[in-house]
């Protein structure tokens, strides 16, 4: 593959990326840089987006034929403020490393999503959410600041009050306005690393919808699973799970000696990718059976890995749908009418032949300004299929039915989506793009996923 003129002097190397998802790969040059200068000195102006630890699951951290910038060499920690639990760190810095070396002080992620294993700029980009959306909203809410590069070779400060323009449109601006460099955010103060929680077995969709928003009101952290292959009056019977932080106070004398502990690390693994034959509707079966057993099974007091991170304990999960890879698929549908429309969208799931698999439901609260921003006030569901023959035209009914219902699909994890149905989905497109075009009009930032919803021009 020609090498663009411009980077045939960077360090790279033409790489095959994917999402986590795995059902897109794409060679791409990747560089990656260890220090800030470089990220300008070696950008391509010809083509090229930023990459952080690759958990989006679809084709938002590719750039085909062209330049991936890799920031997970970016991680250094530039000041931190103990009384006010202020970070302020290199974009590339992981969750994971921020819990590792923050936790035993007693600070915590402000606003995590169910995997650590991602980037302070991934979380940005994606204006990520967790499981106290309803009550902490997303993780604009904890950054005051950030610096930006620009297409240009400008790197400026974005906060609430300057360039707040650029600073709101990068939250879920998925790396097309410019890479993040830096970024300032606040951590959350917590006493112990454990978790106090409850789950509760409910037996039709109306009763989880129900126990989710009573329970809303009592706990910030909720989520919900439910039984993929319950079907008629049993549809949506699964477990809800809410939790919160564990005082000092909360702990047995066995667990005070070590209240801020930080969980061992699993050495579990998927080696490689697993035959497709290994998904079938059997093992489908089973798996869902560990998954509720387990969920419904919670101890009241465990420590905040479980709860937060589950699917962690074993890397490289995502091998286990195959060499097909797997696709989630995570939209939101506001409260009114949701109900009917969220069982009708089920019902088309579990009726269409597919697998559909691992899925959490939660309900989110207010959104925010920023005009790509996912959030929205209404449930959302992220149900994973693997990739099979039909997966696609069945996603595409689902798009149709989730615009109807007003509702959105989340671009971080979307493979998909096509530029019309985005743009009916998100009405902040038309602004975001002008902000696009004054921040970078050339288009040097770009990416599959931004041309494939017309964020940016095809080449
Ligand atoms: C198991 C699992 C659970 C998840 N749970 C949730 C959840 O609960 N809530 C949720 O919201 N998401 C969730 N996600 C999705 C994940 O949080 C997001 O996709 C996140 O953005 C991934 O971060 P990353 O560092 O891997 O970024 P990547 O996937 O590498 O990149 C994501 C986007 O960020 C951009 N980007 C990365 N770094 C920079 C930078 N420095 N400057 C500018 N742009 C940059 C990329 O261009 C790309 O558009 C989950 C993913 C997995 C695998």
């Amino acid at each position: 593959m020609q090498r663009s003129q411009a980077i045939q002097q960077v360090p790279g190397k033409l790489q095959r990326l994917a999402g986590w998802g795995a059902n897109l790969r794409e060679d791409c040059w990747l560089t990656e840089p260890a220090t800030l200068p470089h990220v300008s000195e070696w950008l391509d102006r010809s083509g090229t987006i930023a990459r952080g630890l690759g958990r989006s699951y679809g084709d938002a951290a590719l750039n085909g034929g062209g330049q991936v910038i890799g920031m997970t060499r970016l991680d250094r920690q530039l000041g931190f403020d103990d009384g006010s639990g202020t970070l302020t760190c290199e974009a590339g810095l992981s969750l994971e490393q921020i819990i590792r070396d923050f936790t035993p002080r007693g600070w915590f992620p402000m606003i995590t999503p169910g995997t650590k294993f991602v980037t302070v700029g991934g979380c940005i980009a994606n204006d990520i959410h967790g499981k106290a959306h309803h009550v902490q909203g997303s993780f604009s809410n904890c950054v005051d600041e950030m610096t930006i590069l620009l297409a240009n070779g400008d790197v400026v400060v974005a906060s609430r009050t300057e360039n707040p323009e650029l600073f709101w449109a990068t939250f879920g601006g998925m790396g097309l306005l410019g890479v993040v460099l830096t970024a300032t955010i606040r951590l959350r103060k917590i006493e112990t690393s454990y978790f106090r929680q409850k789950s509760l077995r409910v037996e039709s969709l109306e009763e989880m919808l129900s126990v989710l928003e009573e329970q809303d009101q009592l706990f910030p952290y909720s989520v919900a699973t439910i039984d993929v292959f319950a079907r008629g009056p049993r549809l949506g019977r699964g477990v809800v799970t809410v939790g919160e932080h564990a005082g000092l106070a909360e702990l047995p004398a066995s667990l005070s000696q070590a209240p801020l502990r930080l969980a061992s690390r699993s050495h579990l693994t998927v080696p490689f990718e697993l035959p497709d034959f290994t998904l079938n509707p059997l093992t489908m079966r089973l798996v869902n059976a560990v998954i509720l057993r387990i969920q419904a099974g919670a101890r009241p007091l465990g420590h905040f890995e479980s709860f937060f991170y589950p699917l962690d304990k074993l890397a490289h999960w995502n091998r286990g749908y195959g060499r097909r890879g797997f696709t989630q698929y995570q939209f939101v549908l506001p409260f009114a009418d949701g109900a009917r429309r969220l069982r009708e969208i089920l019902s088309a799931i579990f009726s269409a032949g597919e697998l559909p698999f691992l899925n959490v439901l939660k309900r989110m609260g207010k959104g925010t300004q920023s005009p790509l921003s996912f959030p929205a006030e209404g449930y959302t569901l992220a149900i994973d299929f693997p990739m099979r023959k039909g997966t696609r035209a069945l996603l595409q009914r689902l798009d149709a039915m989730v615009l109807d219902g007003g509702g959105r699909v989340y671009l971080g994890k979307d493979s998909f989506l096509d530029a019309a149905t985005f743009r009916a989905m998100y009405p902040g497109v038309a602004g975001w793009l002008e902000t696009k075009a004054k921040y970078d009009p050339d288009g040097i930032f770009t990416s599959n996923l931004g041309r494939r919803v017309g964020l940016v021009s095809p080449r």
